[in-house]
């Protein structure tokens, strides 16, 4: 299967900040093969990435959505808008919004199937906290996240998804799970989901994040089950994520 890398930017950056960062990035990946490269700028800015990535086969992603269609949602953004500004992807429970904002387990299978219908493809983000995996209960997090969105729509949701396994006491604390950790949880959310459907198990992309760096890419993309990553801290930073996505291609 294709490598699939997804640099998500968060609350960072400014157009002329993003013009640099562009600017020095688009020359390093534009020719490289055998990875699909996602980008998730803040919302102000997906326009503004999307000139700029025009006729290049770097895709757009946004990094949530709101559940509803349309209406009184102040400050909020749909599916359908982020279709409009060509967005392809769509991050759905990242831990940040899990923990800062309080997103439940539920909520989150309402943001992806509002995704779904809206002809995104959700970015499923998974993965326990540190006090979860100390005490034993990582694949009981993991089973549980999971299957609240499968049991909203049934198994065949998945098809055509992303899954990110993105530990939280990994995500932008410079702590990585060691490829092991990592293969361990992505192989167990395999044989979970092929339980259900081999052939949906099978295709689906199970990417990991977690302070992937242009140092420790490789060797976790290296690992039969990791397919790709989602990469936060390091996806500002041109050179690093270049890197990482020419570590991505070579896994193919
Ligand atoms: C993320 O934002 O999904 C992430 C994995 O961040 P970082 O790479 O900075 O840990």
């Amino acid at each position: 299967m294709q490598s699939l890398v997804i640099g998500n930017w968060k609350m960072n950056g400014s157009l002329s900040a993003n013009e640099v960062l562009l600017d020095q990035l688009l020359p390093a990946l534009v020719e490289l093969k055998g990875v699909q490269i996602v980008l998730c700028p803040p919302f102000p800015y997906i326009s503004q990435a999307d000139s700029r990535l025009l006729g290049s086969k770097i895709l757009l992603g946004a990094q949530s959505l709101n559940a509803h269609e349309a209406g009184a949602h102040t400050g909020e953004v749909s599916a359908a808008m982020l279709k409009d500004l060509n967005c392809r992807y769509v991050l759905i429970g990242h831990s940040e919004r899990r923990s800062l904002y309080g997103e439940t387990d539920a909520d989150t299978a309402k943001k992806f199937i509002a995704a779904k219908l809206g002809g995104l493809i959700p970015v499923l983000c998974v993965g326990e906290s540190l006090q979860e995996r100390q005490s034993g209960s990582t694949e009981t997090v993991v089973a549980r996240q999971l299957q609240t969105v499968i049991d909203s729509l049934g198994i065949e949701t998945l098809k055509g998804c992303v899954i990110a396994y993105e530990p939280v006491w990994a995500i932008g604390t410079g702590e990585t799970a060691t490829p092991e950790q990592a293969q361990a949880v992505h192989g167990f959310i395999r044989r979970l989901l092929a339980g259900q459907s081999a052939a949906i198990a099978e295709r689906l992309p199970l990417l990991y994040g977690g302070s992937v760096k242009a140092d420790n890419a490789a060797a976790l993309l290296a690992q039969p089950d990791i397919n790709g990553a989602l990469v936060g801290g390091a996806s500002l930073d041109a050179a690093a994520f270049a890197a990482i996505c020419q570590a991505a291609a070579l896994h193919s």
